[in-house]
């Protein structure tokens, strides 16, 4: 395989996050929160080979707990508050960075699996 062949990973993962096209960088990749694109709306690749599966659910949950969990420490070790008001203060904010998370890691996903020529990409 020549260098001209050779697709730059970091940034198909940088433009994956950003929910754009791994390839052109413009058009986005998802629609309706999660659904692949079959095509990109400005350079017009075919995204619908991506099989991303359960992956980015499951690697969304280990970045939310990486996070989450800490915080438990930071809070408890500065400050004396009420846990219940903690624990229901800190599932929401969970709750609000996977929604976030999930579709850039999707993203990110997607642009990897395009960097690598996965799947038919
Ligand atoms: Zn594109």
């Amino acid at each position: 395989m020549s260098d001209e062949n050779e697709r730059d990973k970091k940034q198909a993962v940088i433009r994956g996050f950003m929910l754009k096209c791994p390839s052109c960088g413009v058009g986005k990749t998802l629609h309706k929160y999660l659904k692949v694109k079959d095509n990109c709306n400005h350079c017009g690749i075919e995204l619908h080979h991506a099989s991303v599966d359960d992956g980015p659910a499951y690697f969304t949950l280990m970045l939310v707990v990486a996070i989450i969990f800490p915080l438990f420490a930071v809070i408890y070790t500065n400050y004396d508050p009420n846990p219940l008001f903690v624990a229901l203060s800190l599932m929401v904010v969970a709750t609000g960075l996977a929604l976030w998370l999930l579709p850039r890691v999707k993203g990110v996903f997607i642009g990897l699996q395009w960097a690598s020529r996965l799947y038919g990409f």
